[in-house]
């Protein structure tokens, strides 16, 4: 059954019986969701910008006795046409008939009460699907094409908007057995107000001054549900942690001492030696690590925190083997907040070194509330990111060139590292010869001697750019040489996160690909070999929000010919060095932060043995990996076991 088309002309004036969404970028308006329905049919369109892409859907239901019955879900193109459909689906009776893009049709039987709906849609198949929930008796249904789901109203309150007051609900989805719920905001008819707090937000237009009131009772929720996680998820102890006979990586000397006793009291490491010299105290909760690896918790050095990094993500990274992660990029309130909440033990999750995110004010801005106009305020923002403990600056994509001096001496001012993309129109050279102490991103390496190629023939992303030329970049030619050169002198430091650009992001290198993958995977490995070669320092990063690729990451490093006692080194000590943190943290020696890890292992000499990692002690609190594991399993919408947390870990790239 083809569906009437409801057209929306490209910026024709929206028709009378629309209503439109925000979508909101931090204040900035970064496009909209506007529904129009006709008869029985109802078409939502939600496009906005996100950097040089974003989200462009429609999507389309036609209703028969109040419920939809036929729908599809269709790309918005540039022209503002909508394209072939993605999806499509058809209820006769208790069956349903979907497909999927040119796919034929596959017919189902339709669990009574179920949901129905495309599954690639907007917040207004959201706010449909809560409202669905909230009619039913235990607020439970089947959802057609996926695990069930559950609703839970956590908040109905009433705001005052000017000399209005407006009812406001919160209603929480759990889908299947996912531990961490997402949330809709719905209004007094149950129509959709807002989505939960995520750096895009989509609100009723002319609602938008009551964000903070929603972002305020929301996070309340969330703090004290990731409390009570936090302590489900610690292993209690006497206080007193012995590791006995466990074999040490000593990251100082980057070799492994066998038999050795370590000693944790409270949240510091009191002694370090040898399983015949150092006692085990009394009441100690003893943890024999005989034929195990005891080493030194690693550092993601390229994270970005979110909501849910304390909602079960930062569980994740701990199983990871992540005890610090350096936030590049995130809304101030929540970095700042997971940050000291973590560091007072109230959540599972690793210790956060937080990185002030500066931005310019243009369409490809990032998702940030800190834009950078003028000098003033790029200074202004560099001083309250001191104030706020931030140990460092990161610039991003759209950052006038002409600030960054500015920034470098406001930041070097505050004895604070700079750090970023490289500005667009700028160079690697001039950014470092300006004050940048590191580069984000090795897709940098490649575009750096392609400028013109960011805005011709079109306009394009440095990633674009760097897609394009690395198959037949030559990573020898005297240009890159010259460049390294230079960084070695400058003594800069990468944050290459390779296991973005290497195999897609996707598989381990060369494991599949086009050809044109496969040469320029080539051209990141050889990246990294001279790198390394030229003792050019790098970090390990996953610009991933639950460090799933951490292992992947240090495995290329593995690839690329580097000694594994090095890799665990930069994983470590090397992390600590440039955050100026060695005193406290990096090893595992008397007087340090009790951060460590216990592999069933030998990761000094096979780094894919991190994956055998069992035991993560952060700040003293005692974590099994099997716990943290098991904690992304909750009785969520079917009350049925089940591996809920897909990596939520799509890469985002600030
Ligand atoms: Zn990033």
């Amino acid at each position: 059954m083809l569906l009437p088309l409801l057209a929306f002309a490209a910026a024709a004036a929206l028709p009378a019986d629309s209503t439109t969404w925000v979508v909101d970028n931090h204040g900035r308006r970064a496009g909209d969701l506007v529904v129009v329905t006709r008869g029985d049919t109802t078409v939502a369109r939600w496009v906005f910008t996100d950097r040089n892409r974003g989200t462009r859907v429609e999507t389309r239901h036609v209703t028969r006795d109040g419920r939809w019955v036929a729908g599809e879900a269709r790309p918005v193109l540039a022209d503002g046409t909508a394209g072939d459909p993605t999806e499509r689906y058809e209820v006769s009776g208790d069956s349903l008939r979907t497909s999927v893009g040119r796919g034929n049709p596959i017919a189902f039987a339709l669990a009574p009460g179920a949901f129905v709906a495309v599954r690639g849609g907007t917040p207004f198949e959201q706010a449909a699907l809560a409202r669905h929930l909230l009619a039913r008796p235990d607020r439970r249904a089947p959802v057609a094409g996926g695990p069930a789901a559950r609703a839970e109203v956590i908040a109905d309150t009433t705001l005052r908007l000017g000399a209005q007051r407006v009812r406001a609900r919160l209603v929480m989805l759990y889908r299947g057995a996912a531990a961490y719920p997402t949330g809709i905001w719905l209004d007094d008819r149950g129509e959709l107000l807002a989505t939960d707090v995520q750096w895009f937000i989509t609100v009723r237009e002319g609602r938008e001054a009551l964000l903070p009131a929603l972002r305020a009772i929301e996070l309340r929720w969330r703090d004290v549900q990731a409390e009570a996680l936090a302590k489900r998820l610690v292993t209690p102890t006497a206080g007193t942690i012995a590791i006995v006979n466990g074999d040490l990586f000593d990251a100082e000397a980057g070799v492994m001492r066998p038999r050795q006793t370590v000693i944790v009291r409270g949240d510091r490491i009191v002694a370090v030696g040898s399983a015949d010299a150092v006692p085990v105290p009394a009441g100690a909760t003893v943890i024999d690590a005989a034929g195990k690896t005891v080493m030194p918790g690693m550092w993601d050095m390229h994270g970005h925190l979110q909501v849910s990094s304390q909602g079960g993500i930062g569980a994740v990274q701990l199983a990871n083997g992540i005890t610090t992660v350096r936030d590049l990029a995130s809304d101030i309130d929540i970095a700042t907040s997971f940050r000291d909440r973590e560091a007072q033990g109230k959540l599972a999750g690793p210790r956060a070194v937080l990185a002030g995110f500066i931005e310019g004010p243009l369409a490809w801005a990032g998702p940030s509330g800190s834009i950078a106009r003028d000098e003033a305020e790029a200074r202004r923002w560099v001083q309250r990111y001191a104030e706020l403990g931030y140990k460092q600056i990161k610039l991003y994509n759209v950052v006038h060139p002409d600030l960054v001096p500015t920034i470098a001496a406001e930041a070097k001012r505050q004895g604070m590292r700079l750090s970023g993309h490289i500005p667009r129109g700028m160079s690697i050279e001039a950014a470092v010869a300006l004050g940048f102490d590191e580069i984000q991103h090795a897709a940098f390496f490649f575009s750096n001697f392609f400028p013109d190629s960011l805005y011709l023939p079109r306009m394009r992303a440095y990633s674009q750019v760097a897609t394009a030329v690395a198959p037949t970049f030559d990573v020898d030619a005297p240009g890159m040489t010259k460049l390294l050169e230079f960084l070695k002198a400058k003594g800069t430091t990468v944050d290459g996160t390779f296991n973005l650009w290497i195999g897609g992001g996707g598989a381990l290198v060369g494991a599949g690909g086009s050809p044109d993958q496969q040469k320029a995977d080539s051209a990141y490995m050889r990246l990294i070999r001279r790198l390394y070669a030229m003792g050019i320092p790098l970090v390990a990063g996953t610009d991933n929000f639950a460090s799933t690729t951490y292992r992947r990451e240090l495995e290329m490093y593995e690839l690329a010919g580097i000694p594994q006692a090095r890799i665990l080194q930069i994983a470590t000590i090397e992390a600590a060095r440039f955050l100026r943190e060695e005193r406290d943290y990096g090893s595992v020696s008397a007087g340090k932060v009790a951060d460590l890890l216990i592999v069933n292992g030998a990761p000094a000499t096979r780094i894919g043995d991190l994956a055998k990692l069992e035991t993560v002690i952060r700040g003293g609190r005692l974590y099994k990996v099997a716990d943290l594991a098991a904690a992304q399993m909750s009785r969520g919408a079917n009350g049925a076991e089940g591996f809920a947390w897909d990596d939520h870990d799509d890469h985002d790239d600030p």
